[in-house]
């Protein structure tokens, strides 16, 4: 099948007589008929589900289309974004060790690596994702556990090199982690260049429609766990009977032990019904995505002729740093979000936002309507002057979630926006 196949078909087929549509299980847990079977699927001998904080049949439907859709050999999904990027590198890494992240990544992401996973004892090096191999190579240490950065950094909009990042990931016996939210698989599959563990805000385009919170964790199933980097994954388990995950799971060792081990512990579970919300937005994801790659390459074209823009960042524009990665990473296509300046900084940028009638303005992106956001005066408030450039973010930056209106609307607000400037 091919990727829009993939997002209706994949996941759910019902049988002679059963439902068309994704049933929702809504049920904490499953009968069984003897306590031998039910001890079987704690063993992990036999598959089926028990408690729906572990596994439901709902959840489970959208986790193959998801993993089909990126290539991967497993998902699993998680109640947000956070959760999703939170379980995949507390599945590697613990007190005492380290991780390398490219600085252009969302802000909550910032966050959760530079305050809480500290707090927990796992440092975090920061590198510039444009930096030379040996600049980068000098930010690994004996401890570091992996390698973390996003395909089109959110809201910086810079465009990941997955293959170098790949490349010296795996030179240091480490994965590398890239979540795909902004790009989706429509536009990448970055396990195709190398990626070990892909994950997911789904909140954003996969939902589409603004309903619900989630994230997704997919293996590539490609990493080798037993390199002797990872002995959490080539010992016993005792908190799970003595399971040996790289022997025992074979290429799912990761996604299994994220599963039976975190997931069990954490409880960071999506809801039945969300996931069916869920999978309402992917079986649209590969019509949606071309019309926010169409409307947002024209908005970007609109707002670098304006002279009241200083600059305008959409890695399809001549002039973008990023036009040859997205050329070979994203298919020539720079999903819906941009962002850019406007002439006179913080004061001029909310009176062009306020001024706005059709756009909405909302600490939101990646929805079917038009969004605008400040981020400097929100998700990224918290954030010194100093880590803001970090992050790649002017403190008059304005980020624009392209919708799939028609477009001489979406351009007509803008417009009539900018004049009042
Ligand atoms: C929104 C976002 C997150 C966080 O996801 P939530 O679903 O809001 O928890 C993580 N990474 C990226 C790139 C995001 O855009």
């Amino acid at each position: 099948m091919k990727q829009g196949t993939k997002c209706l078909h994949e996941g759910y087929k019902g049988k002679n007589g059963e439902a068309h549509a994704l049933p929702i299980y809504q049920s904490t847990t499953f009968n069984y008929d003897s306590s031998e079977h039910i001890g079987k699927l704690f063993d992990l001998t036999e598959s089926g589900f028990f408690y729906t904080r572990l596994a439901n049949p709902t959840v489970d439907a959208v986790e193959q289309k998801i993993a089909a859709l990126e290539g991967g050999i497993g998902c699993m999904c998680t109640s947000s974004g956070q959760s999703a990027n939170f379980t995949a590198i507390m599945n590697i890494a613990k007190t005492g060790d380290h991780i390398v992240s490219i600085s252009t990544i969302y802000g909550g992401t910032f966050n959760l690596l530079a305050v809480t996973l500290n707090k927990m004892g796992i440092e975090v090096t920061f590198v510039d994702g444009k930096a030379a191999d040996e600049e980068i190579q000098k930010a690994f240490k004996p401890n570091t556990k992996a390698v973390f950065g996003e395909t089109i950094a959110n809201p910086a909009i810079a465009v990941l090199d997955i293959e170098k990042f790949a490349k010296i990931a795996h030179k240091n016996g480490v994965p590398l982690i890239v979540d795909n939210t902004f790009a989706t698989p429509m536009l990448c599959k970055p396990i195709e260049y190398g990626a070990d563990i892909v994950t997911h805000s789904t909140t954003k385009y996969m939902d589409g429609h603004a309903v619900v919170v989630g994230g997704a964790i997919v293996d590539s199933g490609n990493f080798d766990w037993t390199n002797g980097k990872f002995p959490e994954f080539t010992q016993a388990d005792e908190s799970y009977h003595g399971l040996v995950y790289s022997k025992d799971c074979g290429k799912a060792a990761y996604i299994t032990k994220a599963r039976v081990q975190l997931m069990r512990d954490l409880g960071l579970t999506p809801s039945p019904q969300n996931a069916f919300l869920l999978n309402m937005g992917l079986e649209t994801l590969h019509l949606r995505m071309i019309r926010h790659c169409e409307n947002a390459r024209a908005v970007a074209e609109f707002l670098e002729s304006s002279d009241k823009i200083e600059k305008v960042s959409y890695p399809t524009l001549k002039s973008s740093e990023d036009f040859g990665l997205c050329e070979k990473y994203l298919g020539g296509q720079g999903s819906g979000v941009l962002s850019f300046v406007v002439k006179g900084g913080r004061e001029v940028a909310a009176k062009f936002i306020d001024s706005l009638n059709l756009t909405s303005n909302v600490v939101h992106v990646s929805c079917v309507k038009t969004m605008i956001l400040h981020p400097a005066s929100s998700t990224h408030r918290q954030l010194s002057d100093r880590q803001l450039v970090e992050c790649g973010v002017d403190a008059g930056m304005i980020r624009l979630s392209v919708g799939i209106e028609d477009i001489e609307d979406i351009i007509a607000d803008l417009k009539q926006g900018l004049e009042k400037l």
